[in-house]
């Protein structure tokens, strides 16, 4: 069997990426200072800090990747890559542009007009405007293309109805990225499009779904015959299933599927630092490195390749298959190197909370952005495709 389909090759960084790593980390010692930063797991998906994030565009690391003409910072998807990695494991609070940085630009970017373009994407760049994903609904998660959510021809553009759920930001964002049918046709993935809707125009109602820690960052959000105008339309009527496909493979194939629980483990290692470490901690921890190091490979040959224009879809489902694997198995073997009474209600940023934080959120990091057996499907495929 012919193995071509998952090699992606060794990556160097450019010299600008790792003078960009240290700036990025001075900058990160300072926030620390200031207390903005308290190292949390899962920090792309609850660190919610508009203010953080607008200090992070005031330096050009939002919408880095967009071209300067729209506000961008014209820079390459590996000097992004190491912003976005040295911030992930910093636990900085990310989330308020994360979905606008790295799918909704990049997705305006490529299909949208030259009027939306304009529109968002220096807003995106600026750190002024955040976007959630609308692709989920009840029965619809991985089987997309089923989606219920209809958007009909009215006189002056469409009418949205549906229900979306799994809503990341819905309550605090200011728009969604809508997948839902707007033709009926045999061929299922054909006759669904994609909608930029603004999620405080009127028949819209969001309803939060708590996380198993309490926190609200998921929402059902009900499209209640929502009026949007022709310039809502994100792309060409009838190519959502290409758009989205497209969409996915950036959500998977990031430095966020394999570290959203390096925070627990660095907290781990300055633990151990300050009591005297066993070999077998030692060589539990160095385990865990190293299949750290060999994942983070993987996902710079993604990023590399995408920096290519090669195409990288099976290499991203394996990164996030293998990624989202590591960072759920590390939260069990960081808790038996060092077990304590794990407390989501103990003082935020301390080992205890930390460890809570990242068990009670264990269980969506196969999930969201793809579930594992899925991914699967999509790595056989393209073994199989190319023995
Ligand atoms: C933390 C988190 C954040 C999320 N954020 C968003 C968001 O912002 N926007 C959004 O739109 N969605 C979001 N989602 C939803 C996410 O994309 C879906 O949960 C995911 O696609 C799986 O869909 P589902 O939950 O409906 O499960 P289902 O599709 O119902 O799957 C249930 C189980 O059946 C298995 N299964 C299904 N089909 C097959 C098959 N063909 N072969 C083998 N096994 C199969 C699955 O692997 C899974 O184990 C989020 C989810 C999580 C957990």
């Amino acid at each position: 069997m012919a193995l071509s389909p998952l090699a992606t090759g060794a990556v160097t960084l450019p010299v600008e990426a790792r003078k960009l790593r240290q700036e990025v980390r001075d900058f990160l010692a300072e926030e620390r200072a200031a207390g903005t930063i308290l190292g949390r797991p899962d920090s792309w998906l609850t660190g919610w800090d508009p203010a953080f994030t607008r200090r992070l565009a005031e330096r050009g690391w939002v919408g880095m990747a967009l071209p300067q003409e729209y506000g961008g910072g014209g820079r390459g998807n590996l000097e992004r890559y190491v912003v976005i990695e040295e911030l992930l494991a910093a636990g900085a609070p990310v989330s308020a542009h994360w979905v606008a940085d790295r799918q909704a630009g990049p997705s305006i970017l490529r299909h949208g007009t030259e009027h939306q373009r304009e529109f968002y994407l220096p807003r995106i760049a600026a750190g002024e405007c955040f976007f959630s994903i609308g692709m989920s609904e009840q029965n619809s998660g991985s089987d997309l293309a089923s989606v219920q959510t209809r958007a009909e021809r009215t006189a002056g553009g469409w009418r949205l109805t549906g229900t979306k759920m799994w809503t990341g930001g819905a309550h605090i964002n200011d728009y969604a990225i809508v997948l839902a049918r707007t033709e009926d046709s045999e061929d299922r993935h054909a006759g669904l499009s994609q909608f930029i809707v603004d999620l405080r125009a009127p028949r819209i109602r969001v309803e939060p779904i708590r996380l198993l820690t309490g926190e609200h960052t998921f929402n059902y959000f009900h499209l209640e015959g929502v009026e949007v105008g022709d310039d809502a339309l994100l792309g060409r009527p009838g190519d959502g299933w290409r758009q989205v496909t497209g969409e996915l493979a950036l959500e998977r194939s990031g430095p966020e599927r394999f570290l959203s629980t390096l925070p627990l483990l660095t907290a781990l290692v300055g633990q151990l630092q300050r009591a005297a470490c066993s070999p077998e901690q030692h060589g539990r921890v160095g385990r865990l490195t190293a299949r750290l190091a060999s994942i983070r490979q993987l996902s710079l040959g993604v990023a590399a390749a995408l920096e290519a224009g090669r195409p990288a879809d099976v290499q991203a489902a394996l990164v996030k298959d293998l990624g989202t694997r590591f960072e759920g198995e590390l939260v069990g073997e960081v808790r038996e190197v060092l077990p304590v009474a794990a407390r989501f209600d103990a003082t935020r940023g301390t080992y205890p909370e930390l460890l809570a934080a990242a068990i009670l959120h264990s269980p969506g990091y196969t999930l969201r952005g793809g579930t594992n057996e899925i991914l699967r499907g999509i790595i056989t495929r393209g073994l199989e495709l190319n023995s």
